[in-house]
């Protein structure tokens, strides 16, 4: 089964070890992402790349209407592209707060609407929303980053009600701290008072948190929507 598969922001980072994933599986991969550049290694499977900022409502159309012609109706969408601009509540401007809630939460609402009246008409369909620990346990600096991430809770759970009767499955994965860009940022210090908080001792690899969204788009999970499904070595466990 070959299904055409969406990973915004699927370009680098866990997105890319996501699209990797799929396409290592036989499905028709695109990764949409702002330089619409696709790497090498996903390139050879055939993925394509499409140019499309999240925080418009008319590239997410064109990019949806590209994979189409492509690769046929999304049946797959993991909406994982995001972004961090941390500061302390006071130092916060109300452009920090915003544009991490346009990229991160209602970048999400962007792709998943487009996404689902294709996915209404099948009667089928996979969403995976990729959260982040720091939605459920709250960290000093991410009040805007922690807003962001819980409202992808509350907007799968309402989906997951909206969409269940046309089979169409709404899931979230919380990641803790993986090694990619957006953590290569933080200094050695804070690294290591993070991995002294998950009881694995480490971080994740970007392929552990694929694992998971592939499970959860995947034929043995058709009765799980809804759910917050942590990969955080234990960071976040007792929510
Ligand atoms: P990276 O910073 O490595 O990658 C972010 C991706 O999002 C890039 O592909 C980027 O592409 C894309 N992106 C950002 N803004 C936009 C936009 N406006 N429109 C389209 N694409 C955009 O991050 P990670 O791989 O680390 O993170 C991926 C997801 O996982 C994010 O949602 C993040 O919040 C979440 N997460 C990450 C954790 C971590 O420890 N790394 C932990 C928990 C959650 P481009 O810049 O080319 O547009």
């Amino acid at each position: 089964m070959s299904r055409s598969v969406l990973v915004t922001g699927g370009n680098r980072g866990i997105g890319l070890a996501i699209a990797l994933s799929f396409a290592e599986g036989g499905d028709k991969v695109a990764v949409t992402s702002r330089s619409g550049e696709v790497p090498a290694e996903l390139a050879a499977y055939g993925a394509i790349a499409v140019k499309c900022d999240i925080t418009d409502a008319g590239q997410v159309d064109a990019a949806f209407t590209e994979i189409e012609e492509k690769h046929g109706p999304v049946e797959v969408l993991v909406a994982n592209a995001g972004i961090t601009k941390d500061t302390l509540l006071l130092r916060m401007s109300e452009d920090d707060f915003t544009s991490v809630l346009d990229t991160n939460l209602t970048g999400a609402f962007r792709v998943v609407k487009r996404a689902s009246a294709k996915m209404l008409r099948a009667r089928k369909g996979r969403v995976v929303l990729i959260s982040s620990v720091v939605g459920l346990l709250g960290s000093p600096g991410q009040a805007n980053y922690a807003a962001s991430k819980s409202g992808l809770v509350g907007f799968a759970r309402s989906l997951a009600r909206e969409l269940g009767s046309r089979n169409i499955t709404i899931n979230v994965v919380a990641p803790g701290f993986v090694d990619t860009d957006m953590t290569a940022v933080l200094s050695d210090e804070r690294r290591k008072e993070i991995v002294a908080g998950v009881p694995l001792g480490r971080y994740a690899q970007p392929a552990e948190v694929a694992a998971a969204v592939r499970f959860l788009a995947s034929d043995e999970a058709a009765y799980i929507t809804g759910a917050v499904v942590p990969v955080d070595g234990g960071l976040g466990m007792g929510h």
